[in-house]
């Protein structure tokens, strides 16, 4: 039984299915082999050799195509997830196999086998081809590329076993009832994954590379008097055991605690256009309602505010925005994209001028730009398209602390909650997980229900306050049914007005 839910989106594909033996459901992962020294190279799990992958590409352009690329994939996977005290599931899965892409004027084809076999690699390289027409290309050899490293796991995750990571889990468990009897349940999700990949493409270059990534969420409902709050913690990190180290799980367990009790005294929301401050690392907003709109692909088909904006103001001259997937350890960072392409740091507005987008080899091809890393997927069963990595606002030079001061009657959004978004347009509703009211200067009653609604465009023509501090949101981005671990970050900032209904739940993930 696959553990890992890879949703499947093949209506529009051809695809072969290999064999799936290479599903294994163990108890202890506990495997040899690691990053074990920031400087040491990975090693990797027996993949097929440049000699076997060119073989493959050759046979994806056998038929014609302008590029081929071959994307091959091992990944360990281990979920836990505790509720009222106890491990309610354990899930542990490897999943490995290899996907094949081509490209010709407009059209892709793309295949999948669920294998390392060559043999099996081969015969999806030909159902991929048989979209293409035209010419056979000569057969070429293939050379490794390398690159600057930014994801380094001190502690691997395979030197810890299972029940020492239990161990992490429940004292997250005990840190948060402590805080208060009002805590009544704590919900804790964790997920860690080590994936290794090659990818080939027919420019006649490989490179490989192995991702840890470690996924914490914690969740305390609280109740007194009849009142009723929800409180969460979440962190991630491209990073090893580290990311758990010292006293991190008290502080998780408090925190989401704390949340929940903060929030048990709040009082309804205020509605109407409103000046709101929002807190470092509230950056959800403009990964949704700005970034999505950068990306490339949504630009060529013109789905996007941003098309035909280059040069042209989209903000105010305090925003800057930038992708950057060399932010060390950072769960939206690598090493090296899933096309090939080594990460980078892309600017995309700044000082309130557009200046460019995100993009993947097609589209960097179709807009004649440069590659910018952004070329990414889920797994080998996804061909890569554009995709966020961590979206960031640059801070300015102002304290929180003014920014407050400065504002007499409006909104302190501390943490967000879900939402909905029109990516076309920018449109949105987000509601508030954690809010305040600021009167006077000064940040007073917690409120609850707050949503707020506008456009992504809206809110970089408002931004008039900007601080020079900085926090990021750990999240993951669903996109055409494909979804990639991204952050979202930006410092303390005061968005002049928008619009505040008062009806949303505060809740959302
Ligand atoms: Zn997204």
């Amino acid at each position: 039984m696959p553990m890992i839910p890879f949703k499947s989106d093949m209506s529009r594909r051809s695809f072969l299915k290999g064999a799936c033996a290479s599903v294994a459901v163990l108890s202890i992962p506990r495997l040899g082999h690691g990053l074990r020294h920031p400087s040491a190279p990975p090693d990797f799990v027996d993949f097929p050799s440049p000699e076997v992958m060119s073989r493959v590409l050759a046979t994806a352009l056998n038929r014609g195509g302008d590029y081929a690329d071959l994307f091959l994939e091992s990944t360990i996977r281990t979920n836990i997830s505790i509720a009222a005290g106890e491990i309610r599931s354990m899930e542990y899965g490897v999943i490995q196999g290899g996907g094949i892409r081509i490209i010709q004027g407009e059209k892709t084809g793309y295949a999948y086998a669920e294998s390392l076999a060559s043999h099996l690699l081969n015969d999806a390289a030909k159902t991929a081809a048989a979209m293409a027409c035209g010419g056979k290309t000569a057969p070429f050899s293939l050379s490794e590329i390398s690159y600057p490293r930014y994801v380094l796991a001190r502690e691997t995750i395979e030197d810890v076993g299972v029940a020492e990571r239990v161990a992490f889990l429940e004292r997250i468990d005990r840190a948060a009832r402590a805080v208060n009897p009002a805590v009544k349940q704590v919900t804790i999700e964790y997920m860690d994954e080590i994936k290794t990949y090659v990818v080939a493409h027919s420019e006649g270059v490989f490179a490989r590379d192995r991702l840890p990534v470690i996924y914490l969420r914690v969740t305390v409902n609280a109740s007194k008097d009849k009142k009723r709050a929800e409180g969460m913690f979440r962190t991630s990190g491209r990073q090893g055991m580290e990311l758990l180290a010292g006293d991190m799980p008290e502080q998780a367990g408090r925190e989401a605690a704390e949340q929940a009790l903060r929030m048990l005294d709040a009082v309804p929301a205020p509605t109407g256009e409103l000046p709101v401050v929002i807190a470092a690392g509230g950056g959800v907003m403009f990964h949704e309602a700005v970034g999505h709109g950068l990306e490339a692909d949504g630009v060529i088909r013109d789905a996007s505010v941003f098309a035909g904006r280059v040069g042209k103001r989209v903000a105010t001259e305090l925003v800057t925005l930038y992708d950057d997937s060399t932010m060390p350890g950072k769960r939206g960072s690598f090493n090296v994209d899933d096309e090939g392409t080594p990460a980078s740091r892309t600017l995309l507005i700044e000082n309130g001028v557009l200046v460019g987008y995100m993009q993947d080899r097609r589209t960097a091809h179709v807009m004649s730009a440069d590659l910018t890393a952004n070329g990414r997927r889920q797994s080998f069963r996804y061909p890569a398209m554009v995709r966020m990595t961590n979206t960031n606002l640059a801070p300015g030079d102002e304290t929180p602390e003014d920014i407050i001061k400065a504002t007499n009657r409006g909104i302190f959004a501390a943490h967000f909650g879900g939402g909905e978004v029109d990516i076309g347009s920018g449109q949105f509703t987000f509601g508030l997980r954690e809010a305040y009211l600021i009167e006077q200067g000064k940040i007073t009653a917690p409120i609850k229900g707050a949503n707020l609604v506008g456009s992504g465009l809206e809110v970089l023509a408002r931004i008039d306050r900007i601080g020079a501090d900085f926090g990021s949101w750990p999240g993951t981005c669903g996109k055409s049914g494909q979804w990639v671990p991204v952050t979202s970050g930006c410092p303390t900032l005061r968005i002049s007005r928008i619009t505040v209904g008062g009806t949303a739940g505060g809740g959302g993930s």
